[in-house]
């Protein structure tokens, strides 16, 4: 069974799909593992970690060969053209705004997994990529704040005088938002948070951070835990309301999503203008849409004041957990192999997946939750209802 991994071709993308670290992992699962030279250079790792780890390193990855394909970023349909008949793919694949390329793996009769479909059981937990990538964006989203705001984060009280804590302020309280909490609150800000999710309002104070009620008088909470889009009237109350904490604010950090959907519209830039001259304004979701008006993807904007004594820094993160790409692989890469695992039996006489006539086979349970729901073309066929939609 070869599994390979190739360098991530996308612009400004430092992860890699196996560590070395999960190299030896997916060798004790019976792979031949190939890894192209350099794919894991920028996330820390040499050739030689690879080979040592026992993969084989190549100058160029032979894709016609193999059986499992693991990656990173979603694919193209050109290199999906490349792939065999039956070939295993495991990755983000984005598939909502990546409709060609899951045409494309139909087409090219590939199975396809997608790591954001992984559901969100218990189970899975271990595969569940979203999460291990938001925690990497909720850490750095406050690391990024703390380097700009020309303030401490704690309490200083000092024989020069008493320097008052940061008042940290985070909109949206996934697994991002979450993270943000934990690492503003470690830095000795004063933090709060907002969602729209009842469930979320216990999981902030646990925390220690307040949370900020609002009235919205709306049915927040869609299926699967997720929010729910906010009509236009709900969605400019929301803004309406929360305009005095965002003023109050030192630092904004707004995480604030919806599967499928652009991502939330919650600060206007007048509301960035109210905030104290020197503020911070974090937009993680920048890249799908963005919760702060004006915020640029891999930019800082500064917007001015309404009071007119300065402004305020609108940063639009861009490839977030990338820029950690050590520790965002790492976690990747596990949950990239542990759901690989779920794949591999010892019997190669199953009529599984398996194109290698010795060693281990795959084998597809889709009676599993795990890998039906995670798989999005099997067969020639897309099995994602919503794709499917999408394509229609
Ligand atoms: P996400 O990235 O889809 O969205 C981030 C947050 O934005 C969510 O908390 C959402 O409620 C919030 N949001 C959306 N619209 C908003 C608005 N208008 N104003 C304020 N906030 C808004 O979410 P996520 O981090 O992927 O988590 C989604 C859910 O999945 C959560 O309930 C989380 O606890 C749950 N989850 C479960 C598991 C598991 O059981 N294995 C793992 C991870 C997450």
């Amino acid at each position: 069974m070869r599994a390979g991994v190739a360098r991530e071709r996308v612009a400004g993308e430092r992860r890699v799909a196996a560590t070395p670290e999960s190299v030896g992992q997916l060798v004790s699962l019976g792979c031949d593992v190939l890894v192209e030279a350099g794919a894991g250079v920028e996330a820390g790792h040499s050739d030689a970690s690879y080979s040592q780890a026992g993969a084989t390193v190549v100058s160029t990855l032979e894709v016609d060969d193999l059986d499992v394909f693991l990656h990173v970023r979603p694919l193209t349909p050109d290199f999906v053209a490349r792939l065999p008949s039956g070939a295993i793919t495991i990755g983000l694949a984005s598939p909502s705004a990546e409709l060609p390329t899951v045409l494309a793996l139909a087409e090219a009769n590939v199975t396809a997994f997608a790591l954001e479909l992984v559901p969100r059981i218990s189970r899975a937990q271990s595969m569940d990529a979203l999460s291990s990538q938001a925690l990497v964006a909720g850490y750095r989203s406050v690391i990024e704040a703390a380097i700009r705001f020309p303030r401490f984060f704690p309490l200083y009280m000092t024989a020069a005088g008493t320097v008052p804590p940061a008042r940290v302020l985070v909109l949206g309280a996934g697994v991002a938002g979450l993270q943000a909490i934990g690492t503003a609150k470690r830095l000795g800000a004063r933090v709060s948070a907002n969602d729209v999710r009842p469930a979320s309002a216990d999981e902030v104070a646990s925390m220690g951070a307040t949370f900020v009620h609002l009235d919205l008088d709306a049915q927040t909470e869609g299926t699967g835990g997720y929010a729910r889009e906010l009509g236009q009237d709900r969605a400019a109350l929301q803004r309406e309301l929360l305009a005095p904490h965002v003023a109050a604010a030192d630092v904004l950090i707004t995480t604030a999503a919806i599967p499928g959907r652009p991502a939330p519209l919650l600060v206007t830039t007048e509301m960035v203008a109210g905030m104290k001259a020197g503020s911070v304004v974090i937009d993680l979701a920048a890249e799908t849409g963005g919760n702060v008006e004006g915020a640029v993807a891999g930019a800082d904007v500064a917007v001015a004041t309404r009071a007119g004594d300065g402004s305020v820094t609108l940063v639009g993160m861009k490839d977030a957990a990338s820029s950690m790409a050590t520790d965002a692989s790492r976690l990747y890469a596990k949950n990239v192999a542990n759901l690989l695992a779920l794949m591999v039996t010892d019997d190669s006489a199953d009529g599984g997946a398996d194109r290698g006539a010795t060693g281990p086979a795959l084998t597809l349970d889709f009676d599993d939750d795990v890998i039906a729901g995670a798989c999005l073309t099997h067969d020639g066929v897309v099995r994602h209802a919503p794709t499917i939609e999408l394509l229609n």
